[in-house]
């Protein structure tokens, strides 16, 4: 195997990447080299689905199983190899349909088409151990001897990227909202990676033109998002758990978390949302729910000791699963694009064995000391008080906002964050979003003028309402982006990371600080690109970064 698409590649052994018999996540070596082979598949699905697209027949079925599985190879998501095999036979199933139905279409227009090559032709094996030695060819670094490094680079920042985008675009498509836009670019960024592109300054800009789609896909997650669950409202959520049967909800997924309360209603079950659910917990019609019961625990890299010590049931939605400890493997169950190997995995709307589970368990015997956080500062909560804020800043009551947001992780450079969020100015707002804010988001901040210090937007993909928020106060102030009182501190860990990266970029923001580590799939070479291009920089020092970025306000 090799791997290198997240933070937590390794970097010990001379080449950053996960290369022996298991990844730093836990992820093995037959899972990881079959997703590569399913990614491969997938780009030979993409290339007969743009074919069609261009006749005039895009194919739904083809649209959302692209969603799916690349969705699927994401960090954290799928550890179970076997899901993979048939995942593999359904994309060569798709992709042969679309062949002859480009084929039929063709002949009916008295044209003729020559039969794609490259991934379009791939014929999987029939067997795992067949697909294991075609997998070998398929890889991330493919073709490194010849094209270098550099490309190979660029080509898993456009890959990585593209995971990202799956993943938003399929939690929006599950609750109905896709486009024709969405979905031809996901095709046409396969599509072009499937042609083993080497142009360095093509890799560029196909990588901004991701970036471009991806902040169509959060716009759209976030219309589905608002439009099913109402506007996310300033809500005070109790981070502590009261008496009585419990279930836990962790992952990205509301409409699960949906359905997961609905199933629940009325039996004396409370459900709790655990990492990057948190924000759910704002949205009017999941908060409407009285069995929601609030928050329990943090970002997903605890989950081993948080989930062991909960007495009810887990339900994973999304990332970011990771090994179960056996104190909890027989209650923790995956959805949708989630597996790992012996965990029951539920089908759509079917929790019966979820709510057995909870009744079974003891759940919290006692009501414990109420702790809150205030959180649903998105973009109508801050855009709603929009004459304050820019008030606040002419008059210098507000000097800077930093937005210091994105994944957690285990890494422990990642206290630099912490530190940052607690040493910012008190004359100043942090802005949050992701689980990286579980690191301080129970920390006192005050606030200014009624303003709180600490605006927690929401979901990773709820970078979409800072740069809503950000062009609005650009446009109060008659500037751009870059010329606001904003710095943006970044900590990265997956692939949804990677493609909100290159929504900022492609915007043009300039100056974001970037970790707790570059990303290892970058060469130096190209870490020059966007220092140069986009003035992307490393986190240092907590205090020296915020004095940085106050003086470069100031200059
Ligand atoms: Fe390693 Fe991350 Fe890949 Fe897991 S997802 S194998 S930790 S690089």
């Amino acid at each position: 195997m090799f791997c290198h698409q997240c933070e937590q590649t390794e970097r010990s052994n001379g080449v950053a990447g996960c290369t022996t018999d298991r990844g730093n996540c836990g992820k093995d070596a037959p899972t990881s080299d079959l997703q590569d082979l399913l990614l491969h598949a997938v780009e030979g699905v993409a290339q007969y689905a743009s074919a069609a697209r261009q006749l005039g027949q895009a194919d739904p079925q083809a649209n959302r199983f692209i969603l799916h599985a690349v969705f699927s190879t994401l960090t954290n998501v799928n550890f179970d190899a076997d899901r993979f095999l048939p995942l593999i036979h359904e994309a060569a199933a798709i992709r042969n349909r679309l062949r002859d139905a480009v084929a039929a279409e063709s002949r009916r227009l008295g044209t003729t088409v020559q039969p794609l090559t490259g991934p379009a032709a791939f014929v999987p094996a029939a067997d795992r151990a067949g697909m294991l030695e075609q997998a070998k060819t398929v890889g991330v670094r493919a073709g490194r001897e010849t094209v270098g490094d550099d490309v190979i680079g660029l080509r898993a920042l456009i890959l990585f990227g593209l995971k990202g985008v799956c993943a938003y675009a399929y939690h929006a498509q599950v609750l109905g909202h896709e486009s024709d836009e969405i979905h031809a670019g996901i095709e046409q960024t396969l599509v072009f990676l499937a042609g083993g592109p080497t142009d360095i300054e093509a890799l560029l800009e196909q990588s901004m033109q991701l970036g471009r789609l991806n902040l169509t896909v959060m716009q759209t997650l976030d219309a589905a998002n608002t439009e099913t669950f109402g506007t996310p409202e300033p809500t005070v959520v109790r981070m502590t758990p009261i008496r009585g049967h419990a279930i836990l909800a962790s992952g990205h997924d509301l409409k699960d978390l949906a359905a997961l309360l609905e199933a629940t209603a009325g039996q004396g079950i409370n459900v709790y949302t655990h990492g990057e659910l948190l924000p759910a917990n704002a949205y009017p019609k999941l908060k409407a729910w009285p069995h929601l019961a609030g928050n329990y625990g943090g970002a997903w890299q605890d989950q081993r000791a948080e989930f062991a010590n909960f007495p009810g049931p887990i339900v994973m939605t999304s990332n970011c699963i990771v090994r179960p400890h056996s104190t909890y493997s027989d209650r923790i169950f995956t959805l949708g694009a989630v597996g790992w190997p012996g965990v029951r995995h539920l089908e759509h709307g079917d929790f019966a064995p979820v709510v057995a589970a909870a009744r079974a368990l003891p759940g919290f015997t006692t009501d414990v000391p109420a702790e809150t956080v205030t959180i649903g500062f998105a973009r109508d909560s801050v855009l709603g008080v929009a004459d304050q804020v820019v008030a606040a800043v002419k008059t210098g009551a507000i000097r800077h906002f930093f937005l210091v947001g994105g994944c957690d992780g285990a890494a422990p450079g990642r206290n630099y964050f912490t530190e940052f969020a607690e040493a910012v100015p008190q004359d100043s707002v942090v802005m949050t979003l992701g689980c990286g804010k579980y690191r301080f988001n129970r920390h006192a901040f005050g606030s200014i003028g009624g303003i709180p210090r600490l605006l927690d937007l929401g979901q990773c993909n709820d970078a979409y309402s800072a740069i809503v928020i950000a062009s609005a106060l650009a446009k109060a102030f008659d500037c751009g982006i870059n010329a606001l009182p904003l710095s943006l501190v970044v900590s990265w860990f997956e692939q949804k990371a990677v493609a909100v990266l290159l929504t900022l970029l492609a915007l043009g923001v300039r100056n974001i600080r970037l970790g707790p580590t570059l990303p290892a799939f970058l060469t130096p070479n190209l870490i020059g690109v966007l220092v140069e291009r986009f003035g992307i920089q490393p986190i240092t020092d907590p205090a020296a970064d915020i004095a940085a970025s106050l003086q470069r306000q100031a200059a």
